[in-house]
């Protein structure tokens, strides 16, 4: 990999003796991490090593074909940069799990799917501005199951004007990604110190933008996966001293070897096993809280279709079903009033769990429910798949079950669910979304 001069000479200076080692591990091959979930046990990782600062977090020592393993379509671990996975110590020192928190640019959805995880009482808005990549976030946050998010895509100036609503803000800013230069040569093609310029500027625009939706007192994470001090620690000086904002410390381990400057945490490839990243927490200076007036939610008396539907899901009484035309959503009851603001005020691709789709005149089971951690399996026909047959399905092909019932069918490999078929007998109909379908050949 050639590196530009530039980014060289300044690298150099940032890090003195330091430098030759970087240089050195960015010319290695780069580590591979996943994240584990809690769907099912997966004894296939037993003895992969810990990521140190994410109980969650594993190393693989090679890369497998992640395309051709049915479990990742299923939700059940998310591959994950290790050093984004420190975002866990920050949720464990300083996010209660029953905090509303905001992802501001949370495309594809790693650090969305950390943050619902923890969030078990709580709820998370993953906003991505970019409609296509919030496809791709919708997509990952409903394979991870957790129902307790709403996916929308507005802009962070629009996302700011939900006052004070949010305990929590996390903005991984997008940056120029010196960080990634081994994982993604774009980022080394498309560097220079204008450009790098131009990111910080485009953070400090995003930072003002989104400010007020972070209430007085909240907490704000800030990352970027870059090294330069423009977009990482001088932004953070920025936001104190402008927004308003004190530098919080985190409690981390010196067998971790991270660098910091005293302003936030780096990860470097040479001193862990990680790709390059950046992560500074604060809290906003207290002050009067100023949130929107939430309108208690209509839809507590339900009709009868979704009550029925309320028994597709576990803990059923914990769940507000409500519809429009196209889709059924559950939300926790405690979450409505909030959801159903902030479904009025962003473009809101997910909403919890989307239970049900309209199907010419009839609510079917949706596809996000069957990946869903909530979903009570026993209230429907299961099939089990092999390997070879569960990667057809998730090919999109026509798959076909011997001696299985009519109907629509929840497809499981190794009892995890993975989407539904509708069995007409001699032949099924896949209904798998045509969008998440595996395009190589299996
Ligand atoms: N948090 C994500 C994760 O962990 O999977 C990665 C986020 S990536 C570093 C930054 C994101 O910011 C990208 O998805 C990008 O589309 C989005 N973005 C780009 N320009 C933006 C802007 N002006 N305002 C807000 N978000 C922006």
């Amino acid at each position: 990999m050639q590196l530009p001069e530039e980014f060289i000479s300044r690298m150099s200076l940032q890090l003195g003796d330091e430098w030759p080692e970087l240089q050195q591990a960015l010319s290695e091959e780069q580590p591979v991490s996943i994240r584990l979930n809690d769907k099912t046990p997966l004894p296939e990782f037993d003895d992969a090593e810990r990521v140190p600062w994410c109980d969650a977090g594993r190393y693989l020592n090679a890369r497998p074909r992640f395309t051709l393993d049915p479990l990742l379509h299923a939700g059940c671990y998310y591959v994950q940069e290790a050093g984004s996975m420190f975002l866990q110590q920050v949720c464990e020192q300083l996010i209660p799990t029953d905090s509303i928190v905001l992802d501001l640019c949370a495309a594809p959805g790693g650090k969305s799917t950390l943050l619902a995880q923890h969030l078990s009482n709580g709820l998370l808005v993953a906003n991505e501005v970019m409609r296509q990549r919030a496809q791709i976030l919708a997509e990952n946050v409903a394979k991870w199951g957790s129902g307790n998010v709403l996916v929308t895509s507005n802009r962070p100036a629009e996302v700011g004007q939900l006052r004070h609503l949010f305990d929590a803000l996390l903005v991984d800013a997008p940056c120029s990604g010196e960080g990634m230069f081994r994982k993604d040569a774009g980022a080394v093609s498309e560097w220079s110190v204008a450009n790098a310029q131009m990111c910080a500027e485009r953070q400090r625009a995003i930072m003002n933008d989104v400010w007020d939706a972070l209430r007085p007192g909240g907490l704000l994470i800030y990352s970027t996966c870059t090294f330069n001090p423009e977009e990482n620690e001088q932004n953070v000086h920025w936001i104190c001293e402008h927004l308003g904002a004190d530098l919080l410390t985190l409690q981390v381990s010196d067998a971790w070897n991270l660098y910091t400057t005293g302003t936030g945490y780096h990860f470097y490839p040479h001193r862990q096993r990680s790709e390059g990243f950046y992560i500074a927490c604060m809290r906003k200076h207290e002050g009067e809280r100023q949130t929107m007036r939430l309108k208690s939610s209509r839809g507590t008396s339900q009709r009868d279709s979704l009550h029925e539907m309320r028994q597709w899901l576990n803990q059923p009484d914990e769940w507000l079903l409500t519809s429009d035309a196209q889709y059924v959503h559950a939300v926790r009851r405690v979450h409505t009033d909030m959801a159903e603001a902030i479904g009025q005020r962003l473009y809101c691709l997910l909403r919890g769990i989307r239970v049900a789709e309209m199907r010419g005149r009839n609510w079917i089971p949706a596809h996000q429910l069957a990946l869903s951690k909530h979903i009570r399996q026993s209230a429907f026909r299961q099939v089990n798949a092999d390997l070879p047959t569960a990667l057809s399905y998730l090919h999109g092909e026509a798959v076909h079950f011997t001696d299985a019932p009519t109907g629509q069918l929840l497809v499981c490999y190794q009892n995890v669910p993975v989407g539904w078929i509708k069995n007409i007998g001699n032949r099924s109909n896949n209904l798998y979304p045509d969008q998440w379908r595996i395009r190589m050949n299996v």
